[in-house]
């Protein structure tokens, strides 16, 4: 039972109507959000809509203009940033370049005059927690950009906050150790039960580590969900592009059933089904979402396919694991369709102006109304 579906569930942070205003400008937008306990929530959206805003409220660096952030149940306003059981990562890691990595892990709990052994015990535990251990005495220019990065989370943990704000913890590093540090996060933000909120520009990156997704836009939240379900079920276009590749047709929908609806794309000529759930007018203008993995590529039509629509291939992407054909229907729409390739030795090859059938299974596509 996740938290957020449970209706007795506390969140350990809940923002309740924030707004925050530059002078004029509205960085936050009347925003309501709640985040639990040992969540890993990941912040997502452009540059500017409000993301690292959110964060330095946590932390304390600015104020709501309007509206509350509670944690636990009271009002953060008047607790000083180094008073609240919340610590913040900087993507520079800001260690210090002097103080050997053990000292830099230390530095915080001397600060806070904890007695030697409690330290002592303390930044051997975090230096086990992250695999630092071989080098504790070495100074931050001594180690990997990889180690360095772990030496900022061990830090940053020394003092066990119970919220631990990462602002792009991972974008010093390269693709490869990059994704092995996202399942290394993942692995201690577990063992320690922290709640860590990320800020990431990078969609797969949120998509591997967090339990929720908050998509932003302009300072206001689009849709909090799973991966899975922002991924699966985006609330709106604006989602659906923002993550991963997908398909958005121009149509207009007629309901067939209680949960079921055709759609007809302005160039098509044989409308398609799906599920819709939301309320829908007859003859409303929609846009209809499809991934193109969710699309099967064939030279003839198949029997068992709820959609299938003929077209031709106007250009093939061969990417290794899988391969990417652009398809134009008979009007002139683009589709894109995505195969892997694991199976590509049995299977016919396509190449350019082929005649092929696009079909894909009713649950496949998405119908938004904006
Ligand atoms: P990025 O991904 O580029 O870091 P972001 O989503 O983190 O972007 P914020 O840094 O939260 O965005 O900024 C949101 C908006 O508020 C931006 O338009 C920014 O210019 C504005 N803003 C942020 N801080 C201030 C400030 N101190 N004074 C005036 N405007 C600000």
């Amino acid at each position: 039972f996740a938290p957020w579906e449970d209706p007795e569930a506390k969140p350990l942070i809940q923002f309740r109507n924030v707004t925050k205003r530059f002078g004029e400008f509205t960085a936050i937008d009347d925003l309501t959000l709640d985040i639990y306990e040992r969540e890993f929530f990941a912040l997502l959206g452009p540059s500017g809509c409000g993301k690292t805003t959110m964060m330095r409220m946590l932390a304390g660096f600015e104020a709501p203009t309007e509206g509350q952030i509670l944690l636990d149940g009271q009002n953060i306003a008047p607790v000083p940033p180094n008073l609240r059981p919340v610590n913040m990562m900087f993507q520079s890691y800001a260690l210090f370049p002097h103080l050997s990595i053990w000292d830099n892990i230390a530095f915080g709990l001397k600060r806070d005059k904890l007695p030697k052994d409690k330290i002592a015990a303390r930044v051997e535990e975090m230096l086990r927690l992250t695999r630092l251990e071989k080098f504790a005495r070495r100074k931050p220019h001594q180690i990997s950009g990889g180690q360095r990065q772990r030496v900022a989370l061990a830090r940053s943990l020394a003092k066990a906050p119970k919220l631990l704000l990462l602002d792009e913890p991972l974008g010093a590093l390269d693709r490869k150790l990059r994704e092995d540090t996202q399942f290394e996060l993942m692995d201690i933000q577990e063992k320690t039960g922290t709640t860590f909120v990320i800020v990431t520009h990078d969609q797969e990156e949120a998509m591997t580590v967090a339990s929720r997704i908050a998509v932003m836009n302009h300072g206001k939240i689009v849709q909090v969900d799973t991966p899975a379900r922002i991924y699966e079920a985006p609330a709106n276009a604006y989602v659906a592009d923002f993550i991963g590749d997908v398909n958005l047709i121009e149509g207009t929908a007629t309901r067939t059933g209680e949960d079921r609806c055709s759609v007809r794309f302005a160039e098509a000529a044989d409308p398609i089904t799906a599920e819709c759930t939301a309320d829908l007018s007859d003859g409303i203008a929609v846009t209809y979402a499809i991934r193109p993995e969710k699309i099967l590529v064939t030279a003839d039509r198949p029997a068992d396919r709820a959609n299938a629509l003929e077209g031709q291939i106007i250009d093939i992407g061969y990417l290794g694991n899988i391969s990417t054909y652009h398809v134009e229907l008979p009007g002139g729409q683009m589709i894109k369709a995505a195969m892997t390739n694991s199976t590509r030795l049995d299977r016919r090859d396509f190449t350019w102006d082929d005649r092929v059938w696009l079909s894909w299974r009713e649950t496949a596509g998405v119908v938004l109304t904006e």
